[in-house]
């Protein structure tokens, strides 16, 4: 199923991301059978990350087809388009589409470090120019509601996530965030620039004080400080630790279905206790 129609139903949807494992094969089976299990609480989709720099390249578009034969589910494939050329590009995204998939996550990726080839496309909205002109996939890109790091200011950055969906991208999905404030005030901005697709915020729901602080580097979120507090009082991975994650996300999760919102993106890392629970609970 396209984005456009995953998304027209008036109800919130969750979405899955998952990453493909680097271990071995049996770490791939574990999570093509936590996604069969997660398959009764009817995702919208499962989305599978892709390492810049291609990476993760045949993992990632395995992974895809296995979410697609075997779990039943419909795979969004993250793709980045750093350190890639065009060739490469249109045969990669064309075999998606002869495996079916309908749906993309195109993104540029940051360059692995000491990286200096040339490459197709300095940034994502010619990216999704190329794939619009060369698939039939349905595109979706990524927003920032702390702005993205590498922005001049937060303006420059909403014009420019405008030029992505002005180049046919049909829907946002945000960087993590814990501070639904934020998400709200970037829901404004977007209204503003006349940009009118779903936009999905992106919910990470957290095991630990260290993964909070770590994703927090990664990503540029800002934690709240009575959260980062309520983390400080338990062991690392603790029953209480995780049992608090869980409860966080639900009420983060609440109140943005409670202001509308038609999706929620969650960053699962592969953790299936935390994902069946918050799923359960929105059964
Ligand atoms: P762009 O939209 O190109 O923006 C990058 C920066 O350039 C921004 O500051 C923007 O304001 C500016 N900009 C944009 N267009 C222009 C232009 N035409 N001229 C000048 N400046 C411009 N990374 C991975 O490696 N693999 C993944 O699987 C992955 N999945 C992600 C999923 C989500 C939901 C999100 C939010 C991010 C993900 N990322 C992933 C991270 C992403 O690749 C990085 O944040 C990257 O730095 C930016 O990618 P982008 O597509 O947002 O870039």
């Amino acid at each position: 199923m396209k984005l456009t129609e995953i998304y027209s139903s008036g109800k919130t949807r969750f979405s899955l991301e998952v990453f493909p494992p680097k271990e071995n094969k049996n770490k791939e089976n574990d999570l093509l059978s936590t996604l069969r299990e997660l398959e009764r609480f009817r995702p919208a989709l499962v989305s599978v990350t892709y390492g810049a720099g291609g990476s993760s390249r045949e993992k990632s578009a395995g992974l895809v087809k296995r979410i697609n034969n075997e779990a039943k589910l419909t795979p969004m494939p993250h793709f980045t388009c750093v350190c890639s050329n065009t060739q490469f590009i249109e045969s990669y995204l064309k075999e998606l589409e002869r495996e079916g998939v309908e749906n993309i996550l195109a993104l540029k990726g940051d360059p692995p470090k000491g990286f200096n080839d040339e490459e197709a496309f300095s940034h994502a909205d010619e990216l999704v120019a190329f794939i619009k002109d060369k698939t039939n996939l349905s595109i979706a890109v990524a927003g920032y509601p702390e702005c993205h790091k590498d922005a001049k200011d937060f303006d420059s950055d909403i014009y420019f996530l405008k030029k992505k969906i002005d180049c046919g991208a049909c829907a946002i999905f945000t960087q993590l965030f814990f501070d639904n404030k934020k998400f709200f005030a970037y829901l404004e901005k977007v209204k503003k620039a006349n940009i009118n697709v779903p936009v999905i915020p992106g919910i990470l729901p957290v095991k630990n004080i260290a993964q909070l602080q770590k994703m927090t580097i990664m990503c540029g979120a800002s934690i709240p400080l009575d959260m980062l507090h309520k983390y400080e009082r338990f062991e690392d991975n603790s029953e209480d630790s995780i049992k608090l994650g869980i409860e966080i996300a639900i009420k983060q999760i609440e109140e943005l279905i409670d202001n509308g919102a038609n999706g929620i993106h969650l960053y699962t890392l592969n953790q299936r206790r935390m994902t069946y629970e918050i799923l359960q609970h929105f059964n």
